[in-house]
């Protein structure tokens, strides 16, 4: 072959959520959709909220066609970054400014930049927590540096410091951590988030190097029961967050999102430039034009979370009822359970013949699991229960 052998493997995989999703749409061609339960893709359905339509209209009323439509500077529109600054400096009491931000298109771009950005060489290994977003692998792969995974504790799918510890190496570049968390729905708390930033001071001294923390979330405002999730930089100053737009204001076709390195990490400015580089050489400048301008006239607007939380305690009560054993989420719109065998990918095909379709955990490094996508339409979730139960009685 001359083309890239791993690039095709890549590319002649579909991920096993994708695979499901696709099933889904053939299945109900033949048994009717309302009769095919699908909970497989991260896809939102709670709609934007009006304030993405109404900026949308006024800016394509208002504006010249190259204000929005046009190249914006490489690393973002400067009003776009600036408005982002002063909006989380309120919200976060810091003190960013324009330049701290890189708008990006979407949570991937910005971890694929951010860890093209901090690899310096092929032993550089990023440590990332069990059960984790797939893709973190491939990102990692991708610019040439190893992943290193460690598991959650399954008790309550928190960060197991001691594991974490003995992962930490002379090769260590930094740690991926998604809170609230997809597929487990945990939220960190500020209590341990703190006893990581003690670990990774610790460790950083020891090597003395600086340690990473690379926070994805796309998640942020996902959260329930009065949980807030912790503002990370303030509690570890070498933090570089990745955030996107894709799910808080149910945006993911849209492909908006932000890189944060705050003046605290250390050369925050080399770190910034490289980020710019990074952009530069994987082709990711220039986010969105018009998506940049929206997001700034959004700034502070979710979608209504309290629909997800709706489905959130439908799901888990009618489960734990039926006798699945699941962890209460406190962000994400994802439900883990734990699967009826130990073979989580036959228990999801067992799933299929009751046309429920549920994701198994093995592709999240986490085999025995399945997720549960609960950003779906709450008449389906209600229609699922008789399927649910069929299955759970299969394993009497
Ligand atoms: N990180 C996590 C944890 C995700 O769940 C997702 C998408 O589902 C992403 C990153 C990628 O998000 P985006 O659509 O903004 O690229």
């Amino acid at each position: 072959m001359t083309i890239s052998k791993e690039m095709y493997e890549l590319g002649a995989k579909r991920s096993t959520i994708r695979e499901l999703f696709e099933y889904g749409k053939q299945q109900a061609a033949i048994v009717g959709k309302e009769n095919v339960f699908d909970f497989s893709i991260g896809n939102p359905t709670v709609p934007a909220p009006a304030c993405v339509k109404e900026s949308m209209i006024e800016l394509l009323e208002n504006e010249k066609s190259d204000v929005i439509h046009g190249y914006t500077s490489a690393q973002g529109d400067f009003e776009v970054r600036k408005g982002l600054a002063d909006y989380m400096n309120n919200e976060y009491n810091c003190q960013l400014k324009a330049d701290n931000f890189y708008m990006t298109c979407g949570a991937a771009a910005s971890l694929c930049i951010t860890l093209k950005a901090l690899t310096a060489s092929s032993s550089d290994e990023f440590i990332i927590i069990a059960p984790f977003f797939p893709e973190y692998s491939v990102f990692i792969k991708s610019v040439g540096a190893k992943d290193v995974i460690i598991s959650a504790d399954t008790d309550n799918f928190q960060i197991q410091m001691d594991l974490l510890e003995k992962a930490i190496n002379s090769n260590t570049k930094g740690i991926i951590i998604n809170s609230p968390n997809n597929p487990s729905g945990v939220v960190y708390s500020e209590e341990t988030l703190k006893c990581l930033s003690d670990l990774l001071r610790k460790k950083s001294k020891e090597y003395n190097k600086t340690l990473y923390l690379i926070s994805d979330e796309p998640y942020r405002e996902i959260v329930y029961d009065g949980i807030k999730a912790p503002y990370v930089p303030a509690l570890y100053e070498n933090t570089i967050i990745c955030y996107s737009y894709s799910k808080s204001l149910s945006l993911p076709g849209e492909r908006i999102g932000y890189i944060l390195v705050p003046d605290e990490v250390e050369s925050s400015k080399d770190v910034y430039i490289a980020v710019c580089g990074a952009g530069r050489s994987l082709g990711y400048v220039c986010a969105p034009s018009l998506f940049q301008k929206v997001v700034l006239k959004c700034l502070g607007k979710t979608s209504d979370v309290d629909l997800y939380d709706v489905n959130r305690k439908m799901l888990y009560d009618k489960l734990t009822e039926i006798g699945y054993d699941c962890v209460k989420p406190d962000g994400a719109f994802y439900l883990f359970v734990k699967a009826l065998e130990e073979d989580a990918v036959s228990f999801c095909e067992n799933a299929k013949k009751f046309n429920l379709l549920i994701v198994p955990s093995d592709d999240f490094g986490c085999p025995g699991y399945v997720r549960i996508s609960y950003c779906v339409d709450p008449e389906m979730i209600n229609r699922s229960f008789d399927a649910f139960q069929k299955l759970k009685e299969l394993y009497k």
